[in-house]
């Protein structure tokens, strides 16, 4: 089993950062930003992921590589539950797994690690995303949902509140 590179579905995190603070980027950050939106916006409107699409992501993990692959031990200083484990057999528990080279903070990491997840998403098959009709927010719509249009109850109940509003203004025009 391969060690999972970030956390899960965190590329919703990052899709929903990028129209606030309205940053001014460039370089890499632009060219993972752009991707990452490129990427989203195929799986909203369910089609393939183009191969150019592949290329821009390869180029951009060969000119940053974010990761790097750690091995350690679970010992009994930081594992809580060391103390069953090690009855069962497991003392010494090997845990291969990956760690991100720069800070959280660094935005090329942050894009990075929205990348990867998004792609981990897909690798997994099934992933949908929509964009709510109110604030725009992506979101996972749920799978027994006809129709999803809402990233939440409260922008469904702001929609509908709306609607109402006009309808009634309407009438008395
Ligand atoms: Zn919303």
């Amino acid at each position: 089993m391969s060690p999972s590179l970030s956390r899960k579905n965190y590329f919703l995190t990052v899709l929903n950062q990028f129209e606030q603070g309205s940053i001014q980027i460039d370089g890499l950050e632009k060219e993972l930003q752009d991707l990452i939106l490129d990427i989203a916006h195929s799986i909203r409107d369910k089609m393939p992921i183009r191969a150019e699409i592949i290329h821009r992501a390869n180029l951009l993990f060969k000119e940053y590589n974010p990761l790097h692959l750690k091995v350690g031990m679970i010992s009994e200083d930081n594992d809580v539950g060391s103390v069953d484990k090690q009855r069962e057999g497991f003392e010494n528990q090997l845990l291969l797994h990956t760690e991100f080279i720069d800070e959280p903070h660094y935005l090329k990491r942050v894009y990075m690690e929205g990348l990867i997840s998004i792609f981990e998403a897909l690798e997994k098959g099934d992933l949908e995303l929509q964009q709510c009709i109110l604030c725009d927010n992506w979101f996972i719509p749920y799978k027994r949902a006809q129709v999803a249009k809402f990233c939440s109850s409260k922008c469904r109940n702001r929609y509908n509140y709306l609607m109402a509003n006009n309808k009634h203004k309407g009438v008395q025009v």
